[in-house]
């Protein structure tokens, strides 16, 4: 049976990909990138940037004066949540210039450019429907689920907790699993407090203080319109080596459920939303690893061949039967680029290409084409030469949010604050060794920092750094 659907899906996915080509001016676009990486803001400061008509003068078919019009038209998936545009930037321009929602869940806009084309002879009027489809980083890590049976899981998983750096993390759960008999009977509130407590892990992991990269199962962090369902029910439990497992008991319970996941969550995901995609932007928040150090860099640089290897695969013969992705260009974009001076810039876009180096060495043949950039969708900031004993220094204005602490000055969200934001170094490869980066002076932490976004006019789109670029690359070549 599920060969059969598989058969029919590819078949689908064939018969909707001639579809698009005769069609032509069709575009999908992924915007992913793990929790709190920018996809939200990102997603946003694009569609505002090209409704409201801003200058953007790397993106050519703007700054030659092609794109007549971009609106917004309702989207082809009816199935699929509808990305939040007008209250995202509602929050944004309203009163209390809030940063909005940020990504939950999987959802869609489509973006309709009209443009002149520039090919042929003279200019002719054509347009550009981008589908632009937002969704989780941490999905993307189930991939190598779909090919692991639930007692290799449960042993990868329980072994990656005994690490040093997430041991005190996993302890709580591991304690309550040394009480259980994986062959007793099957028991819900067992399952559940097991399945609770493995979540709490994954969760503290990922706290900004240890900013470990999340390990799958993704929705367990990102449930999405699973919150709360029996399918995230489940956790590894430790089995021996070889056992079999015995219907009715707790293993098969948790082994039933582990592939009710994979086959009604994952493989959905992939066939669905992820294979459809035609080009796709990864946030990165390098920023946030950087302060934390080394340990945090090597795990995000785990994380970020992890999401490649979903790029590579279905070229690959292991996954080919259940999604073949037709992705041809990937961008990995280190986000938030406003909370350092420009001077930094091409610095922290070096820092993110020795990051992504070996997973895109080994994607090398994807068929796709990968570059690199450091970019704010939002700049929060401006720049400023501040006189300091004697010295004149590069700095960072901004409003931090209320709450905010720099150097033991407490913000009120009202207050402008001048930060030195350090130099990133000029050889990537020093941000591997060492404590970390002291990107602020060592009384002023202002890593977690965060800045209010920026006042704008009405109906003007917040300033950027580097969107343009992105865009250009992303569909710049869809618009000549
Ligand atoms: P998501 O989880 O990937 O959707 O992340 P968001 O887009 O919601 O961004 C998370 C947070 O990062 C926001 O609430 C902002 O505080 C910050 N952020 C994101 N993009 C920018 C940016 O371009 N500039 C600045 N200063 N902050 C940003």
């Amino acid at each position: 049976m599920s060969v059969f659907t598989d058969l029919v899906f590819e078949a689908g996915l064939v018969a909707r990909s001639l579809g698009d080509y005769f069609s032509g001016g069709r575009l999908r676009l992924g915007v992913t990138g793990l929790s709190r990486s920018g996809k939200t803001v990102f997603l946003t400061a694009l569609v505002n940037n090209l409704i409201a008509g801003a200058r953007l003068p790397v993106l050519a078919a703007s700054a030659e004066g092609r794109i007549t019009r971009a609106r917004l038209e309702p989207q082809p998936d009816d199935a699929v949540p509808r990305f939040a545009y007008e209250e995202h930037l509602a929050s944004l321009g309203g009163p209390d210039r809030r940063w909005p929602q940020s990504t939950r869940r999987i959802s869609q806009l489509r973006l309709t450019i009209e443009f002149e084309s520039a090919s042929g002879w003279g200019s002719k009027p054509s347009s550009l429907a981008i589908d632009l489809v937002d969704y989780p980083g941490e999905w993307l890590l189930d991939l190598p689920l779909l090919d692991k049976s639930y007692a290799t899981w449960a042993r990868e998983t329980l072994n990656a907790s005994e690490t040093p750096a997430r041991a005190p993390l996993s302890a709580d759960w591991r304690a309550a699993l040394g009480g259980l008999d994986a062959h007793a009977k099957a028991d819900e509130d067992t399952a559940r407090d097991i399945a609770e407590r493995f979540t709490a892990y994954l969760r503290k992991a990922r706290d900004d203080v240890y900013a470990l990269s999340t390990l799958p199962p993704g929705r367990f962090l990102m449930p999405g319109d699973l919150e709360g369902s029996p399918a995230l029910t489940f956790a590894p439990i430790p089995l021996g080596e070889g056992d079999a497992i015995a219907s009715g008991t707790l293993a098969a319970m948790m082994e039933r459920r582990y592939e009710a996941y994979k086959s009604h969550v994952v493989k959905p995901f992939f066939r669905d939303h992820f294979a459809r995609l035609d080009r796709q932007i990864v946030l990165v928040d390098a920023l946030t690893a950087l302060n934390s150090g080394p340990a945090a860099l090597a795990d995000l640089e785990n994380a970020l061949s992890e999401v490649l290897r979903a790029f590579r695969a279905g070229r690959s013969s292991r996954f080919a039967s259940i999604f073949r992705p037709r992705i041809d260009r990937i961008l990995f974009a280190a986000a938030k680029a406003d909370h350092l001076h420009h001077t930094s810039h091409d610095r922290l876009e070096a820092i993110l290409r020795a990051l992504t180096a070996k997973a895109i060495a080994r994607a090398e043949g994807v068929g796709a084409t990968i570059d690199v950039i450091a970019l704010a969708a939002i700049r929060a900031t401006r720049e400023a030469e501040i006189r300091h004993g004697g010295e004149t220094l590069p700095a960072i204005i901004g409003v931090p949010e209320k709450g905010e602490k720099i150097g033991g000055q407490l913000f009120d969200g009202v207050a402008e604050a001048a930060v030195f934001p350090g130099e990133l170094p000029a050889d990537p490869m020093a941000i591997f060794k060492g404590d970390g980066i002291a990107l602020a002076e060592s009384d002023n932490d202002w890593r977690f920092v965060r800045f209010r976004p920026p006042l704008t006019a009405p109906g003007q789109p917040a300033p950027q750094i580097r969107l343009d670029r992105a865009l250009q690359f992303l569909f710049g070549d869809r618009l000549a």
